[in-house]
């Protein structure tokens, strides 16, 4: 057994109510393999064991009010992974299926996404089981304060700097901002996702989206191909799916598909113009479902089931897949079914959405496959510029953030080919992406002795 297997096995027996948790520790372990011989060093140092264990996780009780004047119990959290090359920085979750393990496997894969970026972040996620689905908005204000009063003695602009995730957009940050600047008197770059009147940049919203497609650009590049023309199918309707499927139809593809947690629509027409305004009213303004997609556009919907599963059942065409909804939404089947499909590229929006075992398949098959930390960096990476303009007290322009963005797609992609090269995978992302983060963080860890 090598030194990595035994690390994955002791994390297998140390954290076994945790799945999603080793799903990642295995995932990015496994790929991590051939560095073990390169750097002794490492080993020595015990930099593998060290980096599966949090510096530290924070667990609080978030207790608020409702509109009925019922009183509700949450439970928060904020696992502060590694902060060995800059602030930990990670997103918040409010979705009621988060727990510790949930959140250990996010902030453990944010670790190695935010140094792909060439910023100075470390890796941490937070986050609680509230459900904001149903609640009005001054429930989800009483709750997004309840949720400050005790995070804020655990964050700061230099310490750890928390932005957005699934149920955590523009709303939800402007009521933890406004808590936070409340509590501490100070107006700091503590959070991002901050709208651009109180210090957010430009292009934050847009980031992750913009910059998973860029991704993809740059993947099709490799082959001699572009987006124009291509059909795309994007799971999810939210922050990541609606501003892929805008710059998918800004470089010339077609978007057939959108879901949410309740189904799925299929527009073979395409989902842009006044369609995809629709969808951005209708998810960031109403809070709809995307069934309303369907019954305005009299397109097909699929209630109950997934991108993935309405590909595979109804034999759809398609030539690029952006899962941008949540973990583990793409199965071995699916995985199959995007091979059936003619699927030439999948990338990955949304955080851990193929399972181990559909990537193999996306390997097996020639699929060009561009794993989350690489390919959704642009959202933190586009925070790492919030916190460098706040620093600087200063805002720069679209066309500014946007180009940045653009260069650090293009870095993040040229890095995990040339250490998929470097460590015996050429053209393999996903080891690529996994060892070129490590390596950066490693040498960090090694250079601060044992601690
Ligand atoms: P949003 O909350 O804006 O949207 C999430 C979308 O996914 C919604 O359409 C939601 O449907 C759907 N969804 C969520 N959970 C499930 C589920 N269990 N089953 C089916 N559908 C589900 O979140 P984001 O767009 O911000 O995040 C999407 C993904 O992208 C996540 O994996 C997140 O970690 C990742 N990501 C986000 C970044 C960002 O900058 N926002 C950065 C990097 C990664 P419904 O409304 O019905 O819940």
């Amino acid at each position: 057994m090598s030194m990595i297997d035994d690390v994955i096995a002791k994390v297998k027996e140390k954290d076994k109510d945790q799945p999603e948790f080793i799903q990642a520790v295995e995932e990015v372990l496994t790929t991590l393999k051939p560095t073990e011989e390169k750097h002794p060093e490492f080993v020595k140092a015990k930099i593998y064991e060290r980096i599966v264990e949090p510096e530290r996780v924070v667990m609080f009780k978030v207790v608020w009010e409702d509109d009925k004047g019922e009183i509700h119990v949450n439970r928060g959290y904020r696992v502060q992974f590694n902060g060995a090359i800059g602030p930990y920085k990670g997103g918040l979750r409010f979705h009621p299926t988060v727990n510790l393990g949930i959140i250990k496997f996010l902030g453990f894969e944010q670790i190695f996404k935010n140094a792909l970026t060439t910023l100075p972040m470390g890796g941490g996620k937070g986050g609680s089981d509230f459900n904001p689905k149903g609640k009005s908005d001054r429930e989800v204000m009483r709750f997004c304060y309840a949720f400050m009063q005790e995070l804020y003695r655990h964050i700061g602009p230099d310490t750890d700097v928390p932005a957005g995730d699934i149920g955590v957009g523009a709303r939800e940050i402007g009521f933890l901002y406004g808590m936070y600047k409340k509590i501490v008197n100070e107006h700091t770059g503590v959070l991002t996702g901050k709208a651009f009147e109180y210090g957010g940049s430009l292009i934050r919203p847009e980031a992750t989206g913009y910059g998973l497609v860029y991704f993809t650009s740059e993947m099709l590049a490799s082959e001699g191909m572009t987006l124009e023309g291509k059909t795309v199918a994007i799971s999810g309707a939210g922050n990541v799916a609606q501003h892929a499927a805008q710059k998918v139809n800004q470089l010339g593809g077609k978007v057939i598909t959108l879901s949410d947690s309740n189904g799925t629509v299929v527009d073979m027409d395409g989902i842009k113009g006044e369609k995809w305004d629709f969808v951005m009213e209708l998810k960031n303004v109403r809070r709809g479902r995307i069934r309303e997609y369907a019954e305005k556009y009299n397109v097909p919907y699929y209630e109950g089931k997934s991108v993935w599963d309405v590909i595979r059942d109804e034999g759809l065409k398609v030539d690029i897949a952006l899962p941008c909804a949540t973990q583990n939404e793409i199965h071995k089947d699916h995985a199959e079914a995007l091979v059936k499909a003619g699927v030439k590229a999948v990338a990955e929006g949304a955080n851990m959405p193929s399972t181990l075992e559909a990537i193999k398949v996306y390997q097996e098959n020639g699929i060009l496959y561009g794993p989350a930390k690489a390919a959704n960096a642009g959202g933190v990476a586009v925070s790492g510029l919030e916190m460098s303009q706040n620093s600087l007290r200063l805002q720069w322009t679209r066309e500014e953030v946007d180009n940045k963005l653009r260069e650090i797609m293009r870095k993040i992609y040229k890095q995990s080919v040339e250490a998929a090269e470097a460590y015996g995978k050429p053209g393999d992302l996903l080891t690529g992406a996994n060892i070129a983060g490590f390596l950066k963080v490693a040498k960090a860890m090694l250079a601060y002795g044992v601690m």
